[in-house]
């Protein structure tokens, strides 16, 4: 009798599941599995390789669960449903494989001796070439009306200071929010209007997301943006997508420790992803990718300042890591003598 209640409810469950928001929850899934394996690399001493296949993977599940505006809190990792329908399970597989055939695979190159708005390399930035023991604490997809203040006060509290890549959208919905980052010193960069994948976008739209955001942000808030993040980095590969941020002005900021806060709920295991990604980086140093719209974020990311304030590594805005490496004086890079 049991099993016959359990079976009749996995049956009810693949029809209700078997609508739009399928792709997302298996989705989910698979991404739990590619994410549990990005780990274990981590943990054998594996760098961050923004090209690998396997980050690759993780980064298109992230757009097709968030494609269909799934709402992961509706996701229990538990339940029976995870099995239930191995075809929608496939089909998420291979949607992810025929888009990492079309991907371009080679890795992102920065230039170390100068960086400044440009379709080459010199125009992005990952954070392999900052300088030794310097990190800079990135926020993106905000801001948030609760979250991002609390991320604030956190950073406050530690003296220190991070960049925060903003969707104008939302940038227009929270102006207060917006201006608590720039009266508490913070860097205020651009990640586009409304989080559009410009890889899949017309040249009408790549234009919207990067110009009239970044002239709406400029204008609304009187501050310039000389920062951008593609959504999802899609597009980082893309000359024309890249030439147009460097029309705008600015320069790309990639990554390279990636917390996976937009999926992974544990502050903890989000805090050993970030440790072992920045011990296995080869000069401890780097820039970390956060998301301030997220409950655990504001957890985790505490857990990460108290780490590099106890370890006494420098902690720089990307703005300020640019100036360094184009040869300009920062003193959160190298304190003056006399304040030694
Ligand atoms: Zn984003």
């Amino acid at each position: 009798m049991k099993i016959l209640f359990l079976l009749s409810c996995l049956i009810l469950s693949n029809t209700s599941i078997a609508t739009a928001s399928s792709e997302s929850y298996y989705a989910n899934i698979y991404a739990d599995q590619l994410i549990k394996k990005f780990d274990q690399q981590l943990a054998n001493g594996k760098a961050f390789n923004n090209s690998s296949e396997l980050y690759k993977r993780i980064q298109l599940t992230r757009e097709l669960i968030e494609h269909n505006d799934y709402d992961l809190k509706k996701y229990d990792p538990t339940s029976l449903l995870r099995v239930s329908n191995f075809e929608n399970y496939d089909r998420v597989q291979q949607l992810v494989e025929t888009q990492l055939i079309t991907s371009t695979v080679d890795t992102l190159i920065e230039n170390s001796l100068n960086v400044y708005p440009s379709a080459s390399r010199a125009g992005n930035i990952t954070g392999n070439t900052f300088p030794e023991n310097t990190w800079s604490l990135t926020f993106d997809d905000g801001p948030h009306k609760t979250i991002t203040s609390k991320v604030l006060n956190n950073l406050i509290s530690y003296g220190q200071q991070a960049s925060f890549f903003v969707l104008a959208k939302k940038a227009i919905a929270h102006p207060t929010a917006v201006q608590s980052i720039l009266d508490y010193g913070m860097e205020l960069a651009l990640h586009s209007y409304s989080h559009a994948n410009l890889s899949k976008a017309s040249a009408e739209t790549i234009d919207y997301e990067i110009f009239n955001s970044k002239h709406i942000v400029e204008n609304s808030f009187n501050t310039p943006l000389f920062l951008f993040r593609l959504p999802f980095g899609a597009g980082v590969r893309n000359p024309y997508i890249r030439q147009r941020i460097a029309d705008a002005g600015m320069v790309h900021v990639f990554w390279n420790v990636d917390t996976l806060d937009w999926k992974d709920k544990n502050p903890e295991s989000i805090f050993n992803r970030v440790l072992l990604q920045m011990n296995n980086s080869p000069k401890n140093s780097g820039i970390i990718l956060f998301h301030d719209i997220h409950p655990q974020t504001v957890i985790a990311s505490k857990m990460v300042m108290e780490y590099l304030y106890s370890n006494k590594l420098k902690v720089c805005t990307v703005g300020e890591v640019v100036k360094y490496i184009n040869n300009s004086f920062q003193a959160c890079i190298k304190p003056k003598k006399d304040s030694i």
